[in-house]
């Protein structure tokens, strides 16, 4: 009993500070990991949507188009489901979208009034195929767009990415262990994908850049990697990914990020940075949980695919996907208003 008393005091003495001012030390937000008692767990996700509630009260959607899963990285990153050959659920079979193709989809995302589209594809490009996107998107809709082509861009591409007001460019680092990175993604590099971000925030376009967990860091390893990501200065957005297993890949076999884990650092990560949009794409946390999502703080609902998208999509990181009608029930459910 004095144990449990123990607990709830120190967590609630660390909310009330955050509440305050969003710089906990490294204890602290140990101390938040490591949360044991349902208790302090609520408090965490009270706490952590008050500060949400408290700078924006709207949730944005986002949709997606997946420009190729042609990938030219090798070997692949022992996670992959999306890169063509990789998982049978995946999408298996390479592609490389049209100009057209790309059109219809952000057309149709424009129609159904979802505010923004995500444009993805595998490496090998030096981000061309996000410059072909982007001068597509923003060329024939009032879209707001974020690309997503990795640590696959250079000088040049950034620069007509920003040429054609492309408004976020996302990098995922996934985890800053720099052992578990290579072992993971032994084809690529932790400090390539680190130069990319600096360059994106140097540049003055908006930064996305997000944590794939449950792949084996540890608790110290996500405070690292969260208070890494602290340095970039146009750091806009962050998105939390629970690692869901892909049949047919070297992880097939590994557990899936159990959903307190997603939740508790959604909720950690809106604490530390409360003007952040915090991004959980549907496929990484199955689309029936993202009302746990919201309820943790996060502030944009990703890979949102309306009823009539002229497509098949294959989530990344999973194969499913939330469906525009149902997101939108889930977010109406909770009292919370979309942006529109
Ligand atoms: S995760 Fe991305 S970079 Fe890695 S193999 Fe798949 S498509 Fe290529």
């Amino acid at each position: 009993m004095l144990k449990i008393f123990t607990g709830v005091k120190l967590i609630r003495n660390i909310l009330k500070k955050a509440k305050k001012n969003p710089i906990l030390d490294k204890n602290d937000l140990l101390q938040l990991f490591k949360i044991k008692y349902a208790d302090d767990f609520l408090d965490l996700l009270q706490t952590a949507s008050q500060v949400r509630n408290s700078k924006n009260n709207t949730i944005k959607l986002t949709s997606t188009v997946h420009l190729t899963n042609i990938c030219q990285i090798t070997p692949k990153c022992k996670y992959c489901g999306f890169a063509a050959r990789t998982s049978l659920d995946g999408y298996y079979d390479p592609f490389f979208k049209e100009d057209q193709e790309i059109l219809d989809a952000v057309k149709c995302v424009e129609k159904s009034d979802i505010p923004r589209v995500s444009c993805s594809g595998a490496h090998g490009y030096n981000g061309f195929q996000a410059v072909n996107a982007a001068k597509i998107v923003k060329e024939n809709t009032s879209l707001e767009l974020l690309v997503n082509v990795g640590a696959d861009l250079n000088m040049t591409t950034l620069k007509e990415l920003y040429k054609y007001n492309t408004d976020t460019i996302c990098c995922n680092l996934e985890t800053v262990n720099k052992n578990l990175f290579c072992e993971l993604k032994p084809g690529e590099k932790l400090k390539d994908r680190i130069k990319i971000c600096r360059k994106i925030s140097n540049l003055g376009i908006e930064l996305s850049s997000g944590l794939l967990i449950g792949l084996g860091e540890s608790y110290q390893d996500r405070v690292n990697h969260l208070l890494f990501l602290k340095k970039f200065q146009n750091l806009g957005e962050i998105p939390i990914m629970g690692f869901n297993p892909y049949k047919n890949t070297p992880m097939e076999d590994h557990p899936p990020c159990p959903l307190t884990e997603q939740v508790k650092t959604i909720a950690i990560t809106r604490l530390m940075f409360p003007q952040v949009r915090i991004t959980v794409p549907t496929p990484t946390i199955g689309p029936r949980n993202i009302k746990y999502s919201l309820i943790a703080g996060a502030d944009n609902l990703a890979t949102v695919i309306p009823e009539d998208y002229p497509a098949d999509v294959k989530g990344v990181g999973s194969p499913s996907y939330g469906n525009l009608k149902d997101v939108v029930g889930a977010v109406h459910e909770l009292g919370l208003k979309l942006e529109s």
